[in-house]
């Protein structure tokens, strides 16, 4: 299965300002049209991961130090993020990404821009955005800065769709947001995996939640991935029900 993986990471490793060593050895593959979870406490590396196929560690002075990253067969390791976006690895990463003074729906056009879509694109994928969070069509014409933290979230992620990803990393979308619009947000997701193809590697710390909506997970700790299954699998296992799952 892993034969032609969409994204593929092999020994990776990476550091922040030369010291801090946040990646010891990150092997994963997420395989076209597969919803991918990245569990693991704090500080185990999830968000360094992701930056990392995204191409946004610089930004934060870290650096790829080892390993490979290969997107759809290229080695990406030093493509720029714009050059990936356009190739259809999205990432909503680094907070909620709003530009908080303009409306929703203006965010959500600032996505489609990014790959130079036509007008009729533009109101095919918002159409489509809304048709998926319809709490954003409501909220269309309201400043970002002044919706809920979860519909930030609905935007943000709509804002990565408008750029037609094949691809969509996503760093916590759950975080700070209560359940009730967290299941919304998952649900859309996974219409999304399951109507349009659409692939997802998400970082998540609710394991509960991450392993109710994956097809497979893999387990960080200390910057190495420790464990690696299908969602069933792992959720059977006593090491992750007693580390991860909580006593049940
Ligand atoms: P969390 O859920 O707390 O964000 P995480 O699994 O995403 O955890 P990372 O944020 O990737 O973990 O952190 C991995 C290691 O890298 C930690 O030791 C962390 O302190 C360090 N780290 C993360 N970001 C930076 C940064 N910008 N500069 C320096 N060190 C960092």
């Amino acid at each position: 299965a892993s034969g032609n993986a969409l994204l593929r990471v092999e020994s990776l490793e990476a550091r922040y300002g030369g010291a801090v060593r946040a990646l010891g050895g990150v092997d994963l593959h997420v395989g076209a049209g597969e919803i991918v979870v990245l569990v693991g406490g704090n500080g185990a590396g999830k968000t360094t991961l992701l930056r990392a196929v995204s191409n946004l560690l610089p930004a934060q002075r870290g650096q790829v130090t080892g390993g490979r990253i290969t997107y759809a067969g290229q080695d990406v390791g030093r493509s720029r993020t714009d050059a990936l976006v356009r190739r259809g690895l999205v990432g909503v990463l680094e907070g909620r990404h709003c530009f908080r003074a303009l409306t929703v729906e203006e965010n959500l056009v600032t996505g489609g821009l990014g790959r130079g879509a036509s007008r009729a694109e533009l109101r095919t994928d918002l159409e489509r955005v809304y048709t998926l969070f319809p709490r954003l069509r409501q909220k269309r014409a309201i400043a970002a800065g002044l919706v809920s933290g979860g519909e930030q979230q609905m935007a943000a992620i709509g804002r990565a769709l408008m750029g037609r990803p094949k691809l969509l990393v996503l760093d916590e979308p759950s975080m700070g947001l209560a359940p009730k619009i967290v299941e919304e947000i998952y649900r859309s997701l996974t219409t999304l995996n399951r109507e349009a193809g659409l692939t997802l590697l998400v970082a998540e710390q609710n394991v509960r939640l991450a392993l109710r909506h994956a097809h497979r997970a893999v387990v960080l700790e200390n910057g190495r991935s420790v464990l690696e299954g299908t969602a069933a699998s792992l959720r059977s296992r006593d090491d992750v029900k007693t580390f991860y799952l909580g006593a049940g």
